[in-house]
């Protein structure tokens, strides 16, 4: 995908999460891993609903800004994320609601924060790691990500959560799907919910262990 044909996706995809309210006022961040190694990003204080192709930044592995304005303040997480999986494009970011309530619960651990009972959970965002409360902007963030390296998806305590694609696409359905559970999760809470069992799970050809 060249430069200009990925920044109409961000933009596309950013459009859609704002108008979804997956992404209110100038929460959340999104960035992709272009074919010559360079990265866009969403800018700093920006909203997703107004995001337009020149804004967009271009930046290089280390940060550099190459044109577009600022990147994100969290961009350092993300350059973690493509760090330590090489296989991925994109990452994004959200402090959506529901997953937001369920990132602050007491008591989270890597794996399965939220029992899975829904096969797409397990088949689009799959085994979650929890990354510790850090104060926005702590560069220790980047450090919980390479921690957290047998992860691709990441809740962030009393934060939001991260998840990586193969592409942009993906990405954002998965952030969508974790979203979406995390309501159903809050929803159901006083119901008799059938549970996923070990079987299904497994035949769900996962990394759930
Ligand atoms: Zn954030």
């Amino acid at each position: 995908m060249d430069n200009l044909e990925a920044r109409q996706a961000m933009v596309r995809y950013a459009h859609m999460l704002y108008a979804h309210k997956y992404a209110v006022g100038t929460a959340g961040n999104m960035s992709m891993k272009l074919d010559d190694g360079t990265f866009l990003a969403t800018p700093t204080g920006s909203s997703f609903g107004f995001l337009n192709t020149e804004d967009v930044s271009h930046i290089d592995a280390s940060g550099n800004l190459l044109s577009g304005k600022k990147p994100t303040k969290e961009i350092f997480f993300h350059l973690a994320c493509y760090e330590v999986h090489p296989e991925i494009t994109a990452v994004v970011h959200l402090h959506a609601t529901y997953a937001t309530l369920l990132a602050s619960c007491e008591g989270l651990a890597d794996g399965v924060p939220i029992k899975p009972f829904t096969p797409y959970f397990v088949m689009k965002v799959g085994a979650v790691g929890i990354l510790p409360y850090r104060k926005p902007g702590d560069p220790a963030i980047a450090d919980d990500v390479r921690e957290k390296r047998a992860y691709t998806s990441l809740l962030m305590a009393n934060h939001g959560f991260i998840v990586c694609g193969k592409t942009l696409a993906d990405a954002v359905s998965a952030a969508e799907e974790f979203e979406e559970t995390a309501k159903l999760w809050y929803l159901g809470q006083s119901l008799p919910i059938r549970y996923l069992t070990e079987g299904e799970m497994k035949n769900l050809k996962t990394n759930f262990s």
